[in-house]
């Protein structure tokens, strides 16, 4: 970054002009974004292995995430990122409940075919 108002070079985090003495501004850009986790990942692990709709869902908002960070949208890209985390344990929760329920009816059966002897 240079001083705005000499020109002279500046290296990162300097607040002042040591050639001029001028207070200088961190351009916006320099700001330090706040990073926000887009649960790609976990969106397509819970539509591989816990719950496809819930997984879908997820994906749509996680890649919302980097769309809307690229706009520029920061409070947008939040809301994303909220709900493609909440998506994402919905996913890992359905899975969860569908493979206790499947459990379930398998145990019920073999306990009814048991029964039936
Ligand atoms: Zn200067």
């Amino acid at each position: 970054m240079f001083c705005t108002s000499c020109g002279y070079q500046l290296s990162a985090g300097m607040n002042l002009c040591p050639n001029c003495g001028a207070q200088v501004a961190q351009p916006a850009a320099a700001v330090q974004a706040p990073s926000i986790p887009n649960y790609l990942v976990q969106s397509i692990l819970v539509t591989l292995c816990c719950c496809m709709p819930f997984g879908v869902v997820a994906i749509v908002y996680a890649a919302q995430v980097s769309t809307k960070l690229a706009a520029g949208d920061m409070a947008g890209a939040q809301q994303s990122s909220k709900n493609a985390k909440m998506w994402c344990w919905l996913g890992v929760a359905g899975g969860l409940v569908a493979s206790v329920i499947w459990f379930a009816l398998v145990g019920i059966g073999i306990i009814n075919q048991h029964g039936l002897r």
